[in-house]
């Protein structure tokens, strides 16, 4: 059995990945020149490393990455909100793995067969009876897997009604920051900004920060180190050793939810079926969990046992309920950061009086995916 996987990020690498292991034949299809990954860090939880144990990847991203549970959240003058126990929540679900973006890239990468990988094709159109139209001809195949991102071509093709992605309020940016030690994985919340830092595994910090405003492409890091000037150590000398021009900016989309993720024998994938903003860092870790759901409902296509119409049908009904509530409880989180929604005050508030208990508790179903 044949399939082509549109997207050689994150969720079409891990899809290729999971079906080449129960034994399909597998094209990635990448509209870039070459799969090469420019980003900062990534935040892999606990749910996420369980599905690239599942891809028989998790021990390589654990020896690469810090696998330390974030320590909590704090106000923008160092004063804690929320302290989590951090050797309690590694008991309680599994390890975290914060690792450089090309570093999770280039093991999934290096888990495929060269011939498998297909950069400088972009993909125009899908069909629903699995042909791909794309600048290097036509392709087919018995399934068709769309991960192809927010702004998916899969998705253009079979889903022409689906609403377009909407801005999430926020700018976000992510650098890396010189060597330097800091307590851990940490959030700082101010009135409307945000900023994050954890420490990548060579000493260097991976650093984040959310600036509430309209899409409007402005802001670099001079405008960072002003904004940020007044928050609590470490996060101005942070700003200081991150080099001009390595900030990349991105304005927040999230894609409205879909009302299925699969027609004929496509699929929809990772941010191409349910981009989310990255309040709860789940978006990554989503697509990981997709890749090895659609691989194990697709199982019972390639032995006969189902059609793949089918089992795309399963891979649905699984996974629909799960991200989109993981999306929607993104952008909840999102919105406790808005200063027009929620006065600051009261919000900080309302977190320091709350044991940190609660909010451990409430991430618990995203949490403690076992696939
Ligand atoms: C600021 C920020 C921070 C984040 N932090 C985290 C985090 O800490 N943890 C986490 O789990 N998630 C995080 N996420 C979310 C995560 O980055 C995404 O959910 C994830 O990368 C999605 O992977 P994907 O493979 O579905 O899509 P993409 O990464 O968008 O990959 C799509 C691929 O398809 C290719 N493509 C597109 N169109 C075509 C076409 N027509 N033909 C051929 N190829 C095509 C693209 O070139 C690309 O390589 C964050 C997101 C943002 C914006």
């Amino acid at each position: 059995m044949r399939a082509l996987i549109v997207g050689g990020g994150i969720g079409g690498l891990a899809a290729a990945i999971a079906l080449h292991r129960y034994g399909w034949r597998v094209q990635v299809l990448e509209r870039a020149a070459e799969f090469t990954e420019v980003g900062a860090g990534l935040s892999i939880q606990p749910n996420a490393l369980r599905a690239l144990d599942a891809l028989g990847l998790g021990d390589e991203v654990r020896e690469r990455a810090v696998t330390d549970a974030p320590v909590g959240t704090r106000r923008a003058d160092g004063t804690w909100l929320i302290r989590n126990d951090v050797d309690r929540l590694t008991r309680r679900y599994g390890f975290w793995a914060t690792l450089h973006r090309a570093d999770l890239l280039d093991l999934l990468h290096r888990a495929l067969p060269p011939q498998t990988l297909r950069p400088g094709v972009r993909v125009r159109e899908v069909r629903p009876d699995g042909t791909v139209v794309h600048s290097g001809g036509t392709g087919t195949a018995d399934v068709v897997v769309g991960a192809d991102g927010l702004h998916s071509a899969t998705r253009r093709s079979l889903w022409p009604d689906a609403p377009a992605p909407r801005y999430a309020g926020y700018t976000t940016f992510r650098m890396i920051a010189a060597a330097r030690p800091v307590e851990g994985a940490v959030e700082s919340w101010g009135r409307g900004d945000r900023f994050g830092y954890a420490p990548l595994a060579d000493g260097r910090v991976y650093c984040y920060a959310m600036v509430t405003g309209p899409p409007d492409g402005t802001g670099g890091l001079t405008d960072l180190r002003r904004r940020f000037a007044g928050w609590h150590n470490p996060v101005p000398a942070l700003l200081e050793t991150v080099e001009p021009g390595a900030v990349l900016r991105h304005d927040t989309y999230e894609l409205p939810d879909l009302d299925t993720y699969a027609t004929g024998r496509v699929a929809l994938l990772g941010d191409a079926a349910h981009a989310m903003t990255p309040n709860l860092g789940q978006g990554a870790g989503q697509a990981l969990e997709d890749a090895v759901v659609l691989a194990r409902t697709l199982e019972a296509a390639r032995t006969g046992d189902t059609t793949v119409v089918e089992a795309l049908r399963a891979y649905d009904r699984i996974r629909r309920p799960r991200t989109q509530m993981i999306a929607r409880r993104s952008r909840q989180l999102g919105a406790m950061a808005d200063p027009t929604r929620l006065p600051p005050a009261a919000r900080d508030a309302a977190l320091r009086m709350a044991p940190a208990s609660v909010f451990v508790r409430s991430m618990d179903p995203v949490l403690s995916w076992t696939g």
